[in-house]
């Protein structure tokens, strides 16, 4: 029977499901999925960011993959990306992706210049997403250890967004993949 744990059993699988989002168009944003990942992934690169950040930065978004998607019914795609680099890449991989939109609530909640930088499909969903974070939410946030990564790894998020950015190309990421990887 396959299941998630089948869904990408190495490094390079995982690099098969990130080609894949090239097919996805990312709302009304001007990018691909694709390159919105590779984008995202060079912003934290350039930033000097550890592998694990880098990892979290490229897979992001990999819940809107169709075959990760589908192995999570009903999760929206934060999460449905935690589940999946769990038990591949995990716990700080995991947390780093599923807190990419509460992250944005957190910077819109503490950052006032941080809403102006939105684009108009990003404010749009931030209502969907709950709006501002309360002052418990925000206090809550700020506990865990890799709020601070979790936070710019957001800020590459809504940057990697530029038609025709240059970024290395897709294989550039698969050191990065090994070095993180802890699947079996
Ligand atoms: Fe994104």
């Amino acid at each position: 029977m396959s299941g998630p744990s089948d869904l990408a059993t190495s490094p390079g699988q995982v690099l098969s499901l990130v080609e894949q989002l090239a097919q996805l168009p990312y709302g009304l944003e001007p990018v691909d999925q694709l390159a919105h990942a590779l984008q995202c992934a060079s912003l934290a690169e350039q930033a000097g960011a550890d592998d694990e950040v880098v990892v979290a930065a490229l897979l992001h978004d990999i819940g809107r993959a169709r075959p990760v998607a589908r192995a999570y019914p009903g999760a929206p795609h934060e999460e449905a990306g935690a589940r999946f680099c769990l038990a591949r890449f995990g716990a700080r991989v995991a947390w780093l992706i599923a807190q990419h939109v509460p992250a944005k609530r957190y910077l819109v909640a503490t950052d006032p210049s941080y809403h102006d930088g939105l684009s108009e499909e990003s404010v749009v969903t931030l209502r969907q997403q709950g709006g501002p974070m309360t002052a418990s939410e925000v206090a809550a946030f700020e506990a865990h250890p890799d709020h601070a990564q979790a936070a710019e790894l957001r800020r590459w998020d809504d940057l990697a967004k530029q038609p025709g950015a240059p970024t290395p190309p897709l294989a550039h990421y698969a050191a990065y993949l090994d070095r993180s990887w802890c699947g079996s």
